[in-house]
């Protein structure tokens, strides 16, 4: 199938019951029939659903759509975008271990690699991703994992994944991809080598403002036997004693331990009611982006020409830093998030949000509404001024995610709140 199709029929199959929608199953547990059979399930020798903290028939559409969408062998649902990224790095990394990033993130996922994980003693050394040779020159023998966005949150520097992942098959290490801002319609990190994805669905992919969630595809391909990956390599006193490297063939160790061990016991599941909204946003994501994209480009051009904006980034801008590598894996669309600064630096940008009036301001993206924020005083306010530099962050930076509106009242918009500010 493709794309459109898979997003609109992927896991689905309505020969069991006859509803042609999927059905939403509001259950917290379901029935054994017998107690070999609860046996069978518990140690895996047969796949069923045990509990709602663990796996939902809802959910698992889900799953399975994300999962065909971005060539995944499987995918594990969760309740946000942030607690994907937090069990993703928990299931491959202990006290001791590091993890290498682009510097140039998401402000919650830059806040959870710098001071939380480190409590924990996890350490993450951050690098300039533009030049891809950093991760190698980073990795050590505690490194166990290398982390990028696809386009970097808040300057939109787009990540060559390929390149990347070039290193890190030589150094053995898997690469996990936030694509959050590409979503599985505009590139496929999978396609070009990295190990895992990672996504918010709380934006594009759901794309109306009406819930949390988060998803990680795992490719299955990653060998996990090296000894350096502990988890999976000794008998799992959390459960059963298990050995996940050991697994059958047909069980991707990556994600049967993340539901089976961060998932099921430390809860952030996701409830079957965001994930049917998910599958709704899903089957027009297609349709939704080429809008998405198609406005930016025209919001991010009305920009580049305006006097009283001084500098631009949009991906698909031809001027534009990475345009090169955008144009080589984005297939002519470029995203809906356009950044730029005004003449009167930080005071300008702040009266510029103040004085909009169809354009909402929230902290979210990737909604059918156009969003507008200021990340230096709140998204990313947590980072020093230095950390703010080195993820590329301007102060007087205006963050907008382009929705699906007529182009022309958006920009009718902007001009007017541009006179304002
Ligand atoms: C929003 C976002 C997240 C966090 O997702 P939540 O669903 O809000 O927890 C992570 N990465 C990126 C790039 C995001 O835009």
């Amino acid at each position: 199938m493709k794309f459109s199709t898979k997003a609109v029929h992927s896991g689905y199959y309505p020969t069991n019951n006859s509803s042609d929608n999927v059905p939403i199953y509001r259950t917290s547990a379901y029935v054994f029939d017998n107690t070999d059979f609860a046996a069978d399930l518990f140690s895996l020798k047969k796949p069923g659903n045990i509990y709602s903290r663990m796996m939902n028939p809802t959910q698992a559409v889900l799953e399975e759509r994300v999962a065909a969408l971005e060539g995944g062998k499987a995918a594990l649902a969760l309740s946000s975008g942030t607690s994907a990224i937090f069990y993703t790095i928990i299931n491959i990394c202990k006290e001791g271990d590091e993890i290498i990033s682009s510097s140039k993130l998401y402000g919650g996922t830059y806040t959870m690699l710098a001071s939380i994980l480190p409590e924990f003693g996890i350490k993450t050394v951050f690098v300039d991703s533009n030049n891809p040779e950093n991760f190698d020159k980073a990795t050590t023998s505690k490194t166990k994992l290398y982390f990028t966005e696809t386009i970097g949150n808040p300057v939109l520097d787009v990540a060559d994944i390929k390149a990347i992942s070039v290193v890190a098959k030589k150094n053995n290490i898997p690469l996990a991809v936030d694509s959050t801002f590409t979503t599985p319609y505009i590139f496929r990190p999978l396609e070009y080598g990295a190990d895992i994805v990672i996504h918010s669905l709380t934006k594009w992919i759901g794309g109306h403002d009406n819930g949390l969630g988060g998803i990680v595809v795992d490719g299955g391909k990653f060998d996990w036997k090296d000894k350096k990956f502990e988890l999976y390599n000794k008998p799992d006193a959390s459960y059963n004693n298990l050995m996940f490297s050991s697994l059958p063939e047909t069980i991707p160790p990556f994600i049967t331990r993340l539901r089976v061990v961060p998932l099921r016991n430390l809860g952030a599941c996701i409830s079957p009611d965001s994930a049917w909204l998910f599958i709704q946003g899903i089957a027009t994501l297609p349709l939704r982006m080429d809008k998405h994209c198609a406005n930016a480009m025209k919001i991010a051009e009305f920009l580049k020409n305006h006097p009283r904006v001084k500098w631009v980034r949009y991906p698909g801008l031809k001027t534009d830093p990475s345009w090169d590598l955008a144009s080589k894996y984005y297939n002519g669309k470029f995203g809906g998030m356009v950044v730029f600064g005004i003449d009167n630096g930080l005071q300008g940008g702040k009266k510029f949000i103040d004085s909009l009036k169809l354009i909402t301001h929230v902290a979210n993206v990737g909604d059918i509404k156009t969003l507008a924020i200021h990340p230096a005083s709140t998204t990313h306010s947590q980072m020093s001024e230095k950390e703010q530099e080195e993820a590329g962050l301007m102060p007087d930076l205006v963050r907008l995610s382009i929705g699906i509106e007529d182009a022309d009242d958006i920009i009718e918009d902007i001009d007017q709140a541009l006179k304002n500010s």
